[in-house]
């Protein structure tokens, strides 16, 4: 889908992507032109979890599994009349398409469809031949050493490759809202770290380990992510003991970015992203978040801003995060939530609320103390 001359700095991207997230699974070779991506795998490599881990890959359209054939045109007919003989076991639309990187081998790209074509019409007569959006696309490649012939794509990820367009903070709750909103932003290119919000012990260990938990499935799509876990229960309790009840949610919320600001500075990161959603809930009102985004010098994206919230869910399940989300484990911001939030904060009274608090003192302590953790 891209144009121009940078196109290639985002498919060598893709490539090492490719190469370091099937790593793990065995050995393949992986080898790119003219912008689709081969994977071979060696003798004994699966292919089956290597085909899964490439659909997570953002950037990647879509996925096929191929059968590799020696490059004559009786090679490759054979292949193509087994290794399609399930796919063409009932009657269907079908069309072949060639492309030749081998300007060599002695059938033109036509030539090899109309052939290919006819030996399987003759193969299974049950099929239709059919140019415009058949059933099922035969492709065959003839590259260098061999031929490749593959029926239908799986669709990809989509997207942007990781990392081409620089890295972003994530803060992550437990929630369902954060990981769709980091999953959102890492299609468009992002690299993620993350950071937690961790009032211990008013909230528990299992809700440390539920958001590294959600840090590793989104790993599973954006590579390793660093979860940097705040520590946040004295900076919570200061703000109860020191300023008034309905102020407390959107007091934390600007303590929240300030800390997430210092910690994306130190991981190079030029941005935040949040889950928040408008209307939501009494800390996401137009009125306050522009009370929170006055303490933000770093652009906050907020990819799920105009979106409902089964829309959002819809995507969480669709990612596989949606059932660890909804452990019922708390998080901090449920931790001395008031009763009647201020839905309308106005700044002159949040600065006055927070004269009573040692703001840098307490955002340096809380950026001191916290641990990191690599997920991915
Ligand atoms: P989520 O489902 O992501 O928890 P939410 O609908 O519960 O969101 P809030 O609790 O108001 O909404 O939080 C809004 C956003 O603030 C979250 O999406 C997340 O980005 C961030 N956030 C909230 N709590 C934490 C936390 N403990 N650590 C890190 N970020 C947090
Ligand atoms: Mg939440």
């Amino acid at each position: 889908m891209l144009k121009g001359l940078n196109r290639y700095i985002f498919e060598e991207k893709l490539v090492t992507t490719v190469r370091r997230r099937l790593k793990p699974l065995g050995e393949y070779s992986v080898s790119s032109s003219q912008s689709i991506i081969y994977v071979e795998p060696a003798e004994g490599a699966p292919l089956e979890p290597a085909l899964a881990a490439a659909k997570k890959i953002f950037g990647i359209v879509s996925v096929s599994r191929a059968a590799v054939c020696e490059k004559t045109p009786e090679g490759i007919m054979r292949v193509a009349g087994e290794y399609l003989r399930e796919t063409f076991s009932q009657p269907r639309t079908f069309k072949v398409e060639a492309r030749r990187a081998d300007k060599r081998f002695p059938l033109t790209s036509p030539q090899i469809g109309a052939e290919v074509g006819g030996y399987l019409h003759d193969m299974y007569p049950h099929l239709t031949p059919k140019m415009d959006d058949p059933d099922v696309l035969v492709r065959v490649e003839v590259r260098e050493k061999y031929a490749f012939v593959s029926a239908g794509r799986t669709p990809g990820a989509g997207g942007i490759p990781t990392g081409t367009a620089g890295r972003a903070m994530l803060l992550l709750s437990g929630g369902i809202d954060s990981p769709v909103a980091g999953y959102m932003m890492a299609k468009r290119g992002l690299e993620l770290g993350a950071v937690h919000f961790f009032s211990y012990p008013y909230t528990s260990m299992e809700a440390k380990q539920k958001v590294l938990d959600l840090a590793e499935i989104l790993a599973g799509y954006c590579g390793k992510i660093t979860v940097s876990v705040v520590p946040f229960t004295e900076i919570q309790t200061a703000i109860r003991a020191n300023c008034s009840e309905d102020y407390f949610t959107i007091i934390m919320r600007r303590m929240m970015m300030r800390i997430a600001q210092q910690v994306a500075e130190r991981q190079n990161c030029s941005a935040l992203i949040t889950g928040e959603s408008l209307g939501q809930v009494a800390s996401q009102t137009l009125q306050s978040l522009c009370v929170t985004d006055a303490v933000c010098e770093m652009p906050v994206f907020r990819p799920l801003i105009g979106m409902d919230k089964d829309e959002i869910v819809t995507v969480s399940q669709k990612i596989g995060t949606f059932e660890t989300s909804i452990l019922p484990y708390e998080d901090c911001c449920t931790v001395f939530t008031p009763k009647h939030p201020q839905t309308k904060p106005r700044p002159e009274n949040v600065l006055k609320q927070e004269e009573a608090l040692d703001v840098e003192t307490l955002v340096n302590k809380a950026v001191e103390n916290t641990e990191r953790i690599t997920l991915g």
